[in-house]
Protein backbone atom coordinates (compact mmCIF):
# COMPACT_ATOMS: atom_id res chain seq x y z
CA UNK A 1 0.00 0.00 0.00
CA UNK A 2 1.17 3.29 -0.96
CA UNK A 3 0.15 6.69 0.94
CA UNK A 4 0.44 10.09 -1.32
CA UNK A 5 -0.08 13.10 1.17
CA UNK A 6 0.03 16.93 -0.20
CA UNK A 7 -2.22 16.03 -2.97
CA UNK A 8 -4.14 19.38 -3.73
CA UNK A 9 -7.60 19.76 -5.64
CA UNK A 10 -9.87 22.46 -6.34
CA UNK A 11 -13.00 22.71 -4.11
CA UNK A 12 -15.17 21.70 -6.76
CA UNK A 13 -13.78 18.83 -8.30
CA UNK A 14 -15.45 15.30 -9.57
CA UNK A 15 -14.36 11.49 -7.84
CA UNK A 16 -12.82 11.50 -11.53
CA UNK A 17 -10.76 14.21 -11.02
CA UNK A 18 -9.51 12.62 -7.62
CA UNK A 19 -8.49 9.41 -9.72
CA UNK A 20 -6.59 11.23 -12.59
CA UNK A 21 -4.86 13.17 -9.81
CA UNK A 22 -3.76 10.44 -8.29
CA UNK A 23 -2.85 8.44 -11.53
CA UNK A 24 -1.08 11.46 -12.88
CA UNK A 25 1.01 12.39 -9.33
CA UNK A 26 2.45 8.62 -9.93
CA UNK A 27 2.85 8.62 -13.46
CA UNK A 28 1.00 5.73 -13.88
CA UNK A 29 -1.61 4.17 -16.19
CA UNK A 30 -5.03 4.37 -15.08
CA UNK A 31 -5.40 0.49 -15.49
CA UNK A 32 -2.37 0.37 -12.82
CA UNK A 33 -4.08 2.40 -10.33
CA UNK A 34 -6.13 -0.77 -8.14
CA UNK A 35 -8.05 0.95 -5.84
CA UNK A 36 -7.15 3.62 -3.16
CA UNK A 37 -9.04 5.39 0.02
CA UNK A 38 -9.26 8.89 1.13
CA UNK A 39 -6.91 8.89 4.32
CA UNK A 40 -7.95 12.52 4.97
CA UNK A 41 -9.08 15.37 3.64
CA UNK A 42 -8.39 18.72 4.93
CA UNK A 43 -8.29 22.77 3.58
CA UNK A 44 -6.39 25.34 4.58
CA UNK A 45 -8.33 29.19 4.90
CA UNK A 46 -5.88 30.73 6.99
CA UNK A 47 -4.02 32.91 3.97
CA UNK A 48 -6.48 35.33 2.89
CA UNK A 49 -7.66 35.95 -0.40
CA UNK A 50 -5.91 32.98 -1.32
CA UNK A 51 -7.78 30.21 -3.22
CA UNK A 52 -8.97 27.91 -1.33
CA UNK A 53 -8.07 23.93 -1.99
CA UNK A 54 -8.95 20.82 -0.55
CA UNK A 55 -5.39 18.57 0.35
CA UNK A 56 -5.44 15.24 0.21
CA UNK A 57 -3.81 11.94 1.97
CA UNK A 58 -4.60 9.12 -0.12
CA UNK A 59 -4.05 5.32 0.59
CA UNK A 60 -3.65 3.22 -2.76
CA UNK A 61 -3.02 -0.10 -4.10
CA UNK A 62 -1.31 -0.20 -7.57
CA UNK A 63 0.60 -2.51 -9.35
CA UNK A 64 4.56 -2.63 -8.83
CA UNK A 65 4.24 -1.06 -5.37
CA UNK A 66 8.11 -2.13 -4.85
CA UNK A 67 8.44 -0.41 -7.93
CA UNK A 68 6.94 2.97 -7.38
CA UNK A 69 7.71 2.78 -4.30
CA UNK A 70 11.57 2.82 -5.80
CA UNK A 71 10.96 5.23 -8.08
CA UNK A 72 9.67 7.84 -5.89
CA UNK A 73 12.19 7.00 -3.25
CA UNK A 74 13.49 10.88 -2.21
CA UNK A 75 9.83 12.26 -2.75
CA UNK A 76 8.73 13.28 1.15
CA UNK A 77 4.64 13.30 -0.49
CA UNK A 78 5.04 9.34 -1.58
CA UNK A 79 5.51 6.62 1.05
CA UNK A 80 4.21 3.46 2.33
CA UNK A 81 1.26 3.86 3.96
CA UNK A 82 1.13 2.71 7.75
CA UNK A 83 -0.83 -0.22 8.88
CA UNK A 84 -3.22 1.72 11.02
CA UNK A 85 -5.61 -1.17 11.96
CA UNK A 86 -6.37 -2.66 15.10
CA UNK A 87 -4.48 -5.48 16.68
CA UNK A 88 -6.30 -6.89 20.00
CA UNK A 89 -3.35 -7.56 22.37
CA UNK A 90 -5.71 -10.74 24.41
CA UNK A 91 -8.19 -12.81 24.26
CA UNK A 92 -9.63 -13.87 27.68
CA UNK A 93 -8.64 -17.34 28.71
CA UNK A 94 -11.40 -19.63 28.40
CA UNK A 95 -13.47 -20.64 31.56
CA UNK A 96 -12.00 -17.06 33.33
CA UNK A 97 -14.86 -16.59 35.90
CA UNK A 98 -13.91 -13.07 36.94
CA UNK A 99 -15.58 -10.13 34.88
CA UNK A 100 -13.95 -6.58 34.33
CA UNK A 101 -16.59 -3.66 35.79
CA UNK A 102 -17.11 -0.17 34.26
CA UNK A 103 -17.80 2.26 35.49
CA UNK A 104 -19.81 4.88 33.50
CA UNK A 105 -20.72 4.91 29.79
CA UNK A 106 -19.52 7.83 28.13
CA UNK A 107 -17.36 7.16 24.98
CA UNK A 108 -14.75 6.14 27.56
CA UNK A 109 -16.13 3.50 29.81
CA UNK A 110 -17.85 2.41 26.14
CA UNK A 111 -14.88 2.28 24.31
CA UNK A 112 -13.32 0.09 27.40
CA UNK A 113 -16.58 -1.97 27.43
CA UNK A 114 -16.81 -2.91 23.75
CA UNK A 115 -12.84 -3.67 23.23
CA UNK A 116 -12.98 -5.86 26.45
CA UNK A 117 -15.99 -7.55 25.08
CA UNK A 118 -14.20 -7.78 21.71
CA UNK A 119 -10.95 -9.38 23.14
CA UNK A 120 -13.68 -12.16 25.22
CA UNK A 121 -13.66 -10.60 28.82
CA UNK A 122 -17.33 -9.96 28.84
CA UNK A 123 -17.49 -6.80 31.07
CA UNK A 124 -20.20 -5.58 33.13
CA UNK A 125 -21.01 -1.77 32.86
CA UNK A 126 -22.80 0.29 35.55
CA UNK A 127 -24.08 3.54 34.21
CA UNK A 128 -25.42 5.88 36.71
CA UNK A 129 -28.11 7.62 34.14
CA UNK A 130 -30.70 5.90 31.79
CA UNK A 131 -30.52 4.57 28.65
CA UNK A 132 -30.36 6.63 25.24
CA UNK A 133 -34.06 7.24 24.77
CA UNK A 134 -35.18 8.17 28.27
CA UNK A 135 -32.01 9.94 28.86
CA UNK A 136 -32.96 12.70 25.70
CA UNK A 137 -36.57 13.03 26.72
CA UNK A 138 -35.39 13.80 30.72
CA UNK A 139 -32.35 16.49 29.18
CA UNK A 140 -35.27 17.89 27.05
CA UNK A 141 -37.67 18.09 29.94
CA UNK A 142 -34.80 20.75 31.40
CA UNK A 143 -35.00 22.87 28.18
CA UNK A 144 -38.38 23.07 27.67
CA UNK A 145 -40.40 22.93 30.82
CA UNK A 146 -37.23 23.56 33.49
CA UNK A 147 -37.16 20.29 35.00
CA UNK A 148 -33.90 18.69 36.16
CA UNK A 149 -33.54 14.77 36.38
CA UNK A 150 -30.30 14.58 38.58
CA UNK A 151 -29.77 11.22 37.48
CA UNK A 152 -30.57 11.44 33.88
CA UNK A 153 -29.12 14.91 32.18
CA UNK A 154 -26.67 16.14 29.82
CA UNK A 155 -23.92 14.55 32.02
CA UNK A 156 -25.36 11.46 32.87
CA UNK A 157 -26.64 8.82 30.78
CA UNK A 158 -25.82 6.34 28.10
CA UNK A 159 -23.20 8.19 25.85
CA UNK A 160 -21.75 9.78 28.40
CA UNK A 161 -21.15 13.89 28.24
CA UNK A 162 -20.66 13.90 24.53
CA UNK A 163 -24.17 12.36 23.53
CA UNK A 164 -25.77 16.00 23.38
CA UNK A 165 -23.31 17.67 21.64
CA UNK A 166 -21.50 19.20 18.23
CA UNK A 167 -19.94 15.59 18.35
CA UNK A 168 -16.52 16.83 17.03
CA UNK A 169 -14.07 13.76 17.00
CA UNK A 170 -10.41 15.40 16.89
CA UNK A 171 -8.27 15.78 19.06
CA UNK A 172 -4.11 16.90 19.34
CA UNK A 173 -3.29 13.81 21.49
CA UNK A 174 -0.33 11.55 20.38
CA UNK A 175 -1.28 8.11 19.17
CA UNK A 176 1.08 6.66 17.89
CA UNK A 177 -1.37 2.88 17.65
CA UNK A 178 -3.71 4.68 15.63
CA UNK A 179 -6.35 4.03 18.54
CA UNK A 180 -8.29 7.02 17.36
CA UNK A 181 -8.96 4.97 13.98
CA UNK A 182 -10.27 2.12 15.45
CA UNK A 183 -12.39 4.35 17.45
CA UNK A 184 -13.83 6.70 14.00
CA UNK A 185 -13.89 2.79 12.67
CA UNK A 186 -16.27 1.71 15.73
CA UNK A 187 -18.38 4.54 14.74
CA UNK A 188 -18.92 4.23 11.27
CA UNK A 189 -19.87 0.84 11.99
CA UNK A 190 -22.00 1.51 14.07
CA UNK A 191 -24.06 4.30 11.33
CA UNK A 192 -21.67 6.83 11.51
CA UNK A 193 -21.04 8.35 7.88
CA UNK A 194 -18.11 7.12 6.58
CA UNK A 195 -16.69 10.56 6.03
CA UNK A 196 -15.80 11.02 9.39
CA UNK A 197 -12.82 8.69 8.42
CA UNK A 198 -11.10 11.07 6.30
CA UNK A 199 -12.53 14.76 6.66
CA UNK A 200 -9.98 16.66 8.82
CA UNK A 201 -12.62 18.13 11.65
CA UNK A 202 -15.31 15.17 11.63
CA UNK A 203 -17.75 15.89 13.33
CA UNK A 204 -21.06 13.37 14.11
CA UNK A 205 -23.78 15.93 15.95
CA UNK A 206 -26.39 14.99 18.63
CA UNK A 207 -29.00 13.35 16.70
CA UNK A 208 -26.92 10.85 14.94
CA UNK A 209 -24.84 10.11 17.44
CA UNK A 210 -27.97 8.72 19.60
CA UNK A 211 -27.95 5.87 17.28
CA UNK A 212 -24.46 5.14 16.87
CA UNK A 213 -24.53 4.65 20.88
CA UNK A 214 -27.18 2.21 21.09
CA UNK A 215 -25.93 0.16 18.12
CA UNK A 216 -22.93 -0.05 20.37
CA UNK A 217 -24.37 -1.03 23.72
CA UNK A 218 -26.47 -3.97 21.54
CA UNK A 219 -23.17 -5.46 20.37
CA UNK A 220 -21.32 -5.35 23.99
CA UNK A 221 -24.57 -7.62 25.10
CA UNK A 222 -24.42 -9.77 21.84
CA UNK A 223 -20.29 -10.50 23.07
CA UNK A 224 -21.56 -11.49 26.11
CA UNK A 225 -21.24 -8.22 28.35
CA UNK A 226 -23.51 -6.64 30.41
CA UNK A 227 -24.65 -3.06 30.51
CA UNK A 228 -26.81 -1.65 33.25
CA UNK A 229 -28.71 1.67 33.36
CA UNK A 230 -29.77 3.41 36.14
CA UNK A 231 -26.89 1.91 38.74
CA UNK A 232 -25.39 3.74 40.67
CA UNK A 233 -21.63 2.89 42.02
CA UNK A 234 -22.06 4.28 45.53
CA UNK A 235 -19.30 2.64 47.46
CA UNK A 236 -15.97 0.59 46.21
CA UNK A 237 -14.92 -2.48 48.18
CA UNK A 238 -10.95 -1.94 49.17
CA UNK A 239 -9.16 -4.50 50.70
CA UNK A 240 -5.17 -3.77 51.55
CA UNK A 241 -5.05 -1.36 48.64
CA UNK A 242 -7.12 -3.77 46.33
CA UNK A 243 -10.57 -3.57 44.35
CA UNK A 244 -12.29 -5.79 45.29
CA UNK A 245 -15.63 -4.68 43.73
CA UNK A 246 -18.24 -1.95 44.03
CA UNK A 247 -21.76 -1.07 45.88
CA UNK A 248 -24.46 -0.09 43.57
CA UNK A 249 -27.32 2.60 45.07
CA UNK A 250 -29.70 -0.56 45.65
CA UNK A 251 -27.39 -1.83 48.19
CA UNK A 252 -26.05 -4.45 45.62
CA UNK A 253 -22.43 -6.14 46.02
CA UNK A 254 -20.60 -6.75 42.39
CA UNK A 255 -17.41 -8.48 42.88
CA UNK A 256 -14.02 -7.85 41.02
CA UNK A 257 -10.57 -7.03 41.27
CA UNK A 258 -10.70 -5.00 38.03
CA UNK A 259 -12.78 -2.11 37.71
CA UNK A 260 -12.49 0.66 35.33
CA UNK A 261 -13.19 3.91 36.82
CA UNK A 262 -14.52 6.41 33.39
CA UNK A 263 -16.94 9.01 35.64
CA UNK A 264 -16.70 11.93 33.61
CA UNK A 265 -16.07 15.11 35.03
CA UNK A 266 -19.45 15.88 36.91
CA UNK A 267 -20.19 12.70 39.33
CA UNK A 268 -18.68 14.95 42.15
CA UNK A 269 -20.58 12.60 44.56
CA UNK A 270 -18.01 9.94 43.62
CA UNK A 271 -14.96 12.22 43.38
CA UNK A 272 -16.08 12.68 47.42
CA UNK A 273 -16.43 9.40 47.73
CA UNK A 274 -12.86 8.29 46.14
CA UNK A 275 -11.65 11.19 48.04
CA UNK A 276 -13.17 9.17 51.88
CA UNK A 277 -12.13 5.87 50.57
CA UNK A 278 -8.75 6.91 50.53
CA UNK A 279 -8.24 6.69 46.79
CA UNK A 280 -5.18 8.55 45.31
CA UNK A 281 -6.58 12.02 43.45
CA UNK A 282 -5.45 15.60 43.19
CA UNK A 283 -6.96 19.02 42.17
CA UNK A 284 -5.94 19.76 38.90
CA UNK A 285 -6.55 23.15 36.77
CA UNK A 286 -9.01 23.79 34.18
CA UNK A 287 -11.09 26.51 32.84
CA UNK A 288 -13.99 28.73 33.26
CA UNK A 289 -16.04 31.30 31.33
CA UNK A 290 -18.70 32.37 29.07
CA UNK A 291 -20.06 31.25 26.10
CA UNK A 292 -20.50 33.35 23.09
CA UNK A 293 -22.29 33.75 20.26
CA UNK A 294 -22.62 35.18 16.95
CA UNK A 295 -24.48 34.88 13.71
CA UNK A 296 -22.80 31.51 11.74
CA UNK A 297 -22.36 34.06 8.33
CA UNK A 298 -19.97 36.55 10.45
CA UNK A 299 -17.84 33.41 11.12
CA UNK A 300 -18.09 31.91 7.54
CA UNK A 301 -17.25 35.68 6.13
CA UNK A 302 -14.26 36.01 8.64
CA UNK A 303 -12.83 32.21 8.06
CA UNK A 304 -13.98 31.63 4.24
CA UNK A 305 -14.04 35.22 2.45
CA UNK A 306 -15.71 34.02 -1.12
CA UNK A 307 -16.25 30.61 -0.20
CA UNK A 308 -18.67 31.14 2.33
CA UNK A 309 -21.53 29.24 2.30
CA UNK A 310 -19.73 26.52 -0.06
CA UNK A 311 -21.28 23.74 0.28
CA UNK A 312 -18.38 21.25 0.52
CA UNK A 313 -16.84 23.15 3.60
CA UNK A 314 -19.65 23.60 5.52
CA UNK A 315 -20.21 26.31 8.61
CA UNK A 316 -16.67 27.32 9.68
CA UNK A 317 -15.40 27.53 12.73
CA UNK A 318 -12.38 29.15 14.66
CA UNK A 319 -10.05 28.85 18.00
CA UNK A 320 -8.77 31.70 19.35
CA UNK A 321 -6.09 32.10 22.26
CA UNK A 322 -4.91 35.82 24.61
CA UNK A 323 -2.27 36.51 26.52
CA UNK A 324 -4.16 38.89 29.11
CA UNK A 325 -2.09 41.54 31.00
CA UNK A 326 -2.69 39.97 33.95
CA UNK A 327 -1.08 37.04 33.02
CA UNK A 328 -4.17 34.80 32.22
CA UNK A 329 -4.61 32.81 28.90
CA UNK A 330 -7.72 33.60 27.20
CA UNK A 331 -8.98 31.07 24.73
CA UNK A 332 -11.81 29.85 22.66
CA UNK A 333 -13.35 26.36 23.61
CA UNK A 334 -15.64 22.97 22.41
CA UNK A 335 -16.69 25.86 18.76
CA UNK A 336 -19.53 24.47 17.99
CA UNK A 337 -20.62 26.11 14.42
CA UNK A 338 -24.30 26.63 13.53
CA UNK A 339 -25.16 25.11 16.61
CA UNK A 340 -26.83 25.95 20.08
CA UNK A 341 -25.80 26.48 23.82
CA UNK A 342 -26.84 24.32 25.99
CA UNK A 343 -28.04 23.98 29.64
CA UNK A 344 -25.52 21.46 30.79
CA UNK A 345 -25.87 20.93 34.83
CA UNK A 346 -26.77 17.61 36.27
CA UNK A 347 -27.45 19.42 39.73
CA UNK A 348 -30.21 20.99 41.35
CA UNK A 349 -30.22 24.99 41.33
CA UNK A 350 -27.13 24.83 39.42
CA UNK A 351 -26.05 26.37 36.07
CA UNK A 352 -23.92 25.83 33.62
CA UNK A 353 -23.76 26.30 30.30
CA UNK A 354 -22.27 23.75 26.72
CA UNK A 355 -22.80 24.00 23.27
CA UNK A 356 -24.17 21.28 20.50
CA UNK A 357 -25.34 21.01 16.97
CA UNK A 358 -26.95 18.66 14.86
CA UNK A 359 -24.79 16.93 11.97
CA UNK A 360 -26.01 19.83 9.42
CA UNK A 361 -24.72 22.39 11.71
CA UNK A 362 -27.29 24.63 10.24
CA UNK A 363 -28.50 26.79 13.06
CA UNK A 364 -28.18 30.35 12.94
CA UNK A 365 -25.95 31.14 15.57
CA UNK A 366 -21.91 29.92 16.25
CA UNK A 367 -20.91 29.57 20.04
CA UNK A 368 -18.16 28.77 21.72
CA UNK A 369 -16.84 29.26 25.13
CA UNK A 370 -14.21 32.09 25.91
CA UNK A 371 -12.53 30.45 29.16
CA UNK A 372 -9.82 31.69 31.36
CA UNK A 373 -7.30 29.16 32.56
CA UNK A 374 -7.04 28.41 36.35
CA UNK A 375 -4.95 26.60 38.64
CA UNK A 376 -5.13 24.76 42.12
CA UNK A 377 -1.56 26.14 43.38
CA UNK A 378 -2.96 30.11 42.31
CA UNK A 379 -7.08 30.32 42.40
CA UNK A 380 -8.20 27.21 44.50
CA UNK A 381 -5.73 25.93 46.76
CA UNK A 382 -7.07 23.49 49.61
CA UNK A 383 -6.82 20.28 48.89
CA UNK A 384 -7.65 17.96 46.09
CA UNK A 385 -11.48 18.58 46.35
CA UNK A 386 -10.94 22.40 46.32
CA UNK A 387 -12.12 22.85 42.61
CA UNK A 388 -15.33 20.90 42.82
CA UNK A 389 -16.22 23.26 45.56
CA UNK A 390 -15.25 26.22 43.64
CA UNK A 391 -17.53 25.17 40.25
CA UNK A 392 -20.45 24.34 42.40
CA UNK A 393 -20.08 27.71 44.25
CA UNK A 394 -19.79 29.70 40.51
CA UNK A 395 -22.80 27.36 39.44
CA UNK A 396 -24.77 28.10 42.30
CA UNK A 397 -24.59 31.99 41.71
CA UNK A 398 -24.64 31.96 37.83
CA UNK A 399 -28.37 29.93 38.85
CA UNK A 400 -29.28 33.55 41.44
CA UNK A 401 -28.34 35.39 38.64
CA UNK A 402 -30.42 34.14 36.02
CA UNK A 403 -33.25 33.92 38.13
CA UNK A 404 -33.47 30.60 40.10
CA UNK A 405 -35.33 28.90 37.45
CA UNK A 406 -32.33 27.34 34.84
CA UNK A 407 -32.53 30.45 32.54
CA UNK A 408 -28.79 31.60 32.38
CA UNK A 409 -27.52 35.06 33.46
CA UNK A 410 -26.21 37.02 30.44
CA UNK A 411 -25.08 39.94 29.01
CA UNK A 412 -24.13 41.53 25.38
CA UNK A 413 -20.59 41.96 24.38
CA UNK A 414 -20.14 45.45 24.07
CA UNK A 415 -21.97 46.24 27.45
CA UNK A 416 -19.59 43.61 29.17
CA UNK A 417 -16.94 45.75 27.66
CA UNK A 418 -17.83 48.89 29.26
CA UNK A 419 -19.03 47.31 32.55
CA UNK A 420 -22.88 47.96 32.27
CA UNK A 421 -26.03 45.97 32.42
CA UNK A 422 -27.61 44.65 29.63
CA UNK A 423 -31.45 45.43 29.33
CA UNK A 424 -32.54 44.34 25.75
CA UNK A 425 -30.96 42.10 22.71
CA UNK A 426 -30.04 43.27 19.44
CA UNK A 427 -29.99 41.42 16.48
CA UNK A 428 -28.59 38.60 17.65
CA UNK A 429 -30.74 36.06 19.50
CA UNK A 430 -29.67 33.64 22.24
CA UNK A 431 -30.31 29.96 21.35
CA UNK A 432 -29.86 29.13 25.25
CA UNK A 433 -33.07 26.91 26.78
CA UNK A 434 -35.23 28.07 28.75
CA UNK A 435 -33.62 31.29 28.37
CA UNK A 436 -31.28 33.97 29.15
CA UNK A 437 -31.70 36.89 31.57
CA UNK A 438 -29.95 39.70 30.87
CA UNK A 439 -27.46 41.62 33.88
CA UNK A 440 -24.25 42.47 34.40
CA UNK A 441 -21.83 39.39 34.28
CA UNK A 442 -19.45 40.46 36.25
CA UNK A 443 -20.40 39.25 39.20
CA UNK A 444 -21.05 35.96 38.50
CA UNK A 445 -16.88 35.02 37.49
CA UNK A 446 -13.61 36.10 39.81
CA UNK A 447 -12.72 39.80 38.70
CA UNK A 448 -9.59 38.17 37.32
CA UNK A 449 -11.59 36.32 34.85
CA UNK A 450 -13.80 39.21 34.16
CA UNK A 451 -10.43 41.48 33.43
CA UNK A 452 -8.98 39.13 31.07
CA UNK A 453 -12.01 38.22 28.91
CA UNK A 454 -12.51 42.33 28.69
CA UNK A 455 -9.40 42.73 27.41
CA UNK A 456 -9.78 39.56 25.49
CA UNK A 457 -12.61 40.61 23.39
CA UNK A 458 -11.37 43.01 21.44
CA UNK A 459 -8.30 41.73 20.51
CA UNK A 460 -10.43 38.19 18.98
CA UNK A 461 -12.32 41.19 17.19
CA UNK A 462 -9.19 41.74 15.32
CA UNK A 463 -8.36 38.36 14.02
CA UNK A 464 -12.32 37.82 12.91
CA UNK A 465 -13.68 41.25 12.24
CA UNK A 466 -17.38 41.42 14.52
CA UNK A 467 -16.43 39.46 16.97
CA UNK A 468 -16.31 41.59 19.36
CA UNK A 469 -19.75 43.54 17.96
CA UNK A 470 -21.97 45.40 20.42
CA UNK A 471 -24.81 42.81 20.36
CA UNK A 472 -22.84 39.46 20.51
CA UNK A 473 -24.39 37.34 23.76
CA UNK A 474 -22.56 36.40 26.28
CA UNK A 475 -24.68 33.23 28.47
CA UNK A 476 -22.92 32.24 31.31
CA UNK A 477 -21.20 30.19 32.85
CA UNK A 478 -18.79 27.27 31.59
CA UNK A 479 -17.34 25.92 34.81
CA UNK A 480 -17.22 22.21 33.15
CA UNK A 481 -14.70 22.53 30.76
CA UNK A 482 -12.38 19.58 32.30
CA UNK A 483 -12.61 17.72 35.43
CA UNK A 484 -11.38 19.55 38.53
CA UNK A 485 -9.45 16.73 39.72
CA UNK A 486 -6.91 13.73 38.66
CA UNK A 487 -7.24 10.16 39.68
CA UNK A 488 -3.62 9.56 38.94
CA UNK A 489 -2.58 6.50 38.07
CA UNK A 490 0.47 4.98 37.18
CA UNK A 491 1.97 5.31 33.22
CA UNK A 492 2.58 1.56 33.09
CA UNK A 493 -0.22 -0.33 34.81
CA UNK A 494 -2.67 2.37 34.40
CA UNK A 495 -3.64 1.65 37.57
CA UNK A 496 -4.51 3.94 40.41
CA UNK A 497 -1.26 5.22 42.57
CA UNK A 498 -2.37 3.07 45.47
CA UNK A 499 -5.37 0.99 44.61
CA UNK A 500 -4.33 -1.90 42.72
CA UNK A 501 -7.28 -3.07 40.19
CA UNK A 502 -8.69 0.68 39.87
CA UNK A 503 -8.12 1.67 36.68
CA UNK A 504 -8.86 5.66 36.17
CA UNK A 505 -9.62 6.69 32.43
CA UNK A 506 -11.14 9.48 30.63
CA UNK A 507 -12.03 13.16 31.08
CA UNK A 508 -13.18 12.48 34.40
CA UNK A 509 -9.63 11.07 35.90
CA UNK A 510 -7.95 13.43 33.93
CA UNK A 511 -6.11 11.79 31.00
CA UNK A 512 -8.81 12.87 27.99
CA UNK A 513 -10.41 15.81 26.85
CA UNK A 514 -13.31 15.23 24.59
CA UNK A 515 -15.00 12.23 22.83
CA UNK A 516 -12.24 10.88 20.62
CA UNK A 517 -9.72 11.43 23.68
CA UNK A 518 -11.75 9.75 25.93
CA UNK A 519 -12.49 6.22 23.26
CA UNK A 520 -8.53 6.14 23.18
CA UNK A 521 -7.97 6.58 26.76
CA UNK A 522 -11.16 3.70 27.32
CA UNK A 523 -9.20 1.50 24.57
CA UNK A 524 -5.94 1.97 26.01
CA UNK A 525 -7.29 0.98 29.69
CA UNK A 526 -8.98 -2.07 27.88
CA UNK A 527 -5.84 -3.58 26.84
CA UNK A 528 -4.29 -3.18 30.47
CA UNK A 529 -7.22 -4.97 32.71
CA UNK A 530 -6.92 -7.32 29.40
CA UNK A 531 -3.24 -7.40 30.05
CA UNK A 532 -3.38 -8.25 33.39
CA UNK A 533 -6.09 -10.32 33.94
CA UNK A 534 -4.75 -12.81 31.30
CA UNK A 535 -1.08 -12.57 33.73
CA UNK A 536 -3.19 -13.34 37.00
CA UNK A 537 -5.10 -16.20 34.78
CA UNK A 538 -2.01 -18.03 33.87
CA UNK A 539 0.20 -17.31 37.14
CA UNK A 540 -2.99 -18.92 39.31
P1 LIG B 1 -18.48 11.11 30.30
O1 LIG B 1 -18.85 11.22 28.87
O2 LIG B 1 -18.74 12.25 31.18
O3 LIG B 1 -19.13 9.78 30.86
C1 LIG B 1 -19.08 9.43 32.21
C2 LIG B 1 -20.28 8.56 32.53
O4 LIG B 1 -20.10 8.01 33.82
C3 LIG B 1 -21.59 9.34 32.58
O5 LIG B 1 -22.51 8.78 31.68
C4 LIG B 1 -22.04 9.22 34.02
O6 LIG B 1 -23.44 9.10 34.15
C5 LIG B 1 -21.34 7.94 34.47
N1 LIG B 1 -21.09 7.91 35.92
C6 LIG B 1 -20.50 8.86 36.68
N2 LIG B 1 -20.43 8.47 37.96
C7 LIG B 1 -21.00 7.25 38.03
C8 LIG B 1 -21.23 6.34 39.10
N3 LIG B 1 -20.89 6.63 40.36
N4 LIG B 1 -21.84 5.17 38.82
C9 LIG B 1 -22.22 4.85 37.55
N5 LIG B 1 -22.03 5.69 36.51
C10 LIG B 1 -21.41 6.87 36.74
N6 LIG B 1 -16.21 16.65 23.25
C11 LIG B 1 -15.81 16.55 21.97
O7 LIG B 1 -14.79 15.92 21.70
N7 LIG B 1 -16.52 17.14 20.97
C12 LIG B 1 -17.65 17.85 21.20
O8 LIG B 1 -18.25 18.36 20.27
C13 LIG B 1 -18.09 17.96 22.54
N8 LIG B 1 -19.20 18.66 22.85
C14 LIG B 1 -19.70 18.61 24.13
C15 LIG B 1 -20.94 19.20 24.38
C16 LIG B 1 -21.51 19.10 25.64
C17 LIG B 1 -22.88 19.69 25.87
C18 LIG B 1 -20.79 18.46 26.68
C19 LIG B 1 -21.39 18.37 28.07
C20 LIG B 1 -19.55 17.90 26.43
C21 LIG B 1 -19.00 17.98 25.15
N9 LIG B 1 -17.76 17.40 24.85
C22 LIG B 1 -17.34 17.32 23.56
C23 LIG B 1 -16.92 16.79 25.89
C24 LIG B 1 -17.09 15.29 25.87
O9 LIG B 1 -18.44 15.00 25.92
C25 LIG B 1 -16.35 14.64 27.01
O10 LIG B 1 -14.99 14.99 26.90
C26 LIG B 1 -16.47 13.12 26.96
O11 LIG B 1 -17.83 12.74 26.99
C27 LIG B 1 -15.74 12.49 28.14
O12 LIG B 1 -15.93 11.11 28.10
P2 LIG B 1 -15.86 10.18 29.38
O13 LIG B 1 -16.36 8.86 28.96
O14 LIG B 1 -14.52 10.30 29.98
O15 LIG B 1 -16.88 10.84 30.42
Amino acid sequence: MIRITELALPLDHTDADLRKAIVARLKINDADLLDFTVFKRSYDARKKGSEIKFVYIIDLQARNVDKLLERFVSDPHIRPAPDTSYHPVAKAPEGLSERPIVIGFGPCGLFAALTLAQMGFRPIVLERGKEVRQRTKDTWALWRNKTLSPESNVQFGEGGAGLFSDGKLYSQIKDPKFYGRKVMQEFVRAGAPEEILFVSKPHIGTFRLTGVVSTMREEIRALGGEVRFQSRVTDLLIDNGRMQGVVLDNGEELRSQHVVLALGHSSRDTFRLLHRRGVHIEAKPFAVGFRIEHPQSLIDSARLGKYAGHPALGAADYKLVYHARNGRAVYSFCMCPGGTVVAATSEPNRVVTNGMSQYSRNERNANAGIVVGISPEQDFPGGPLAGVEFQEQLESKAFELGGRDYCAPGQLVGDFIKGVPSSAFGDVEPSYKPGVKLGDLAESLPPYVIEAIREALPEFGKQIRGFDRDDAVLTGIETRTSSPVRITRDNHSLQSLNTIGLYPAGEGAGYAGGILSAGVDGIKVAEAVALDMVARAENA
